[in-house]
C-alpha cells in the first residue's frame, strides 16, 4: 500500500539533490508535492518530469513571503497541507575557520544561518497553522554534522546544530498537535554548493574524490546517492511513525559507530 496516499507537502530545496528525490519517492507513495526552489530551471525540470502531481514555487527560503505563496499554493491546488520538508540548505566545504577573514566569516555567517537555520524556522511558521488542521508533521534535512566535528567547517557545522536545536524544541511546543522529526544523510553526492564569500578559502573536489572520501568514511561503505535517504522522510512522513517525534534518523552508512 501506498504509504503516503493522499497526503499534501510542501517542500524546501526539491529541485535537485536529496530534495529531488524525496519529491519523487513521495509522489511514488501516493503524495501531491508542492516544491520552493530558488533554481527555476530545476523546477521547470521537476514539473515536465512529474505533472500533476507537483507545484512548483521560484523563491528563496530566506524570504518569509516565499513560504506563504508556496502554503497558499499547496492549499489552493491540494486543498490542505499535512506535511514540511525543510530540506533547502547550502555548504562551506570545510573552509578553515583559521584561514578566513573577518569580513568573509561575517558574510559567510549571514548567508549560511539565513539559507540553512532561518530558512527552516521560516518554513516552520509558514506551515505550521495548516499543519495544525491536519494534525501533520514537519522534517527538516539536518546532517551528520548536527552531531559531530568534520562534517563541514565551523558555519555548516553550527547551523545543522541549531537546526537540531529547532527541531527539538517545536517538537515539545507543537505537540501533539504536530509531530516534529529529521533526518541525518552523511556525505552525499549531490550539488550542494558552497557560498561565494567562502569559495576563495575552499579546495573545491571532483566527483571520484568526494566518493572515495564518503565511501571511506562510514562503516557501511556507501558512496551515498539522494535516493539512499528516501526510505527514512518516508516512514517519519507516514502515519506509522504517529507515535516518534523530537527525533532525528541517522541515513548515514553507520556512522555512529564511529563518528565522522
Ligand atoms: P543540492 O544543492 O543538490 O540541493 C539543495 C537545493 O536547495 C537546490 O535545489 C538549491 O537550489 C536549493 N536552495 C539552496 N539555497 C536556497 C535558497 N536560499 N532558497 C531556495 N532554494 C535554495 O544539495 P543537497 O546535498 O541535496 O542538500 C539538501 C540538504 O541536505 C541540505 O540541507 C544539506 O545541508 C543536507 N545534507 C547534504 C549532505 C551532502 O553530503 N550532500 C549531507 C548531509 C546533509
Amino acid at each position: 500500500m501506498a504509504e503516503l496516499a493522499g497526503k499534501s507537502v510542501y517542500i524546501t530545496g526539491g529541485a535537485s539533490g536529496i530534495g529531488k528525490a524525496v519529491v519523487e519517492a513521495f509522489i511514488k507513495e501516493g503524495a501531491v508535492v508542492t516544491v520552493l526552489d530558488r533554481s527555476a530551471d530545476g523546477l521547470g525540470e521537476l514539473e515536465q518530469q512529474l505533472g500533476d502531481s507537483v507545484r512548483t514555487i521560484t523563491g528563496d527560503v530566506t524570504v518569509y513571503e516565499d513560504h506563504q505563496r508556496a502554503v497558499q499554493c499547496a492549499v489552493e491546488a491540494f486543498g490542505k497541507l499535512d506535511i514540511l520538508v525543510s530540506n533547502a540548505g547550502v555548504f562551506d566545504a570545510f573552509a578553515k575557520f583559521v584561514d578566513v577573514t573577518p569580513q568573509a566569516m561575517s558574510d559567510a555567517y549571514d548567508m549560511l544561518f539565513n539559507i540553512n537555520v532561518k530558512g527552516s524556522f521560516f518554513a516552520a511558521k509558514a506551515a505550521v497553522d495548516e499543519l495544525k488542521r491536519t494534525r501533520g508533521n514537519m522534517i527538516f534535512t539536518v546532517s551528520g554534522a548536527g552531531f559531530y566535528p568534520d562534517g563541514g567547517g565551523v558555519w555548516y557545522t553550527a547551523s545543522k546544530h541549531a537546526q537540531i536545536g529547532l527541531l527539538r524544541q517545536l517538537a515539545f511546543e507543537l505537540a501533539p498537535d504536530i509531530r516534529v522529526n529529521a533526518v541525518a544523510p552523511g556525505g552525499t553526492l549531490t550539488a550542494l554548493s558552497v557560498i561565494p564569500p567562502l569559495r576563495p578559502f575552499v579546495n573545491v573536489v571532483d566527483n571520484e574524490t568526494k566518493a572515495k572520501s564518503i565511501k571511506r568514511r562510514n562503516p557501511l561503505q556507501i558512496a551515498m546517492e539522494p535516493e539512499d535517504h528516501v526510505g527514512a522522510y518516508v516512514l517519519l512522513a507516514s502515519d506509522k511513525a504517529r507515535a516518534i517525534t523530537g527525533e532525528v534518523l541517522a541515513s548515514d552508512g553507520g556512522l555512529v559507530v564511529r563518528g565522522l
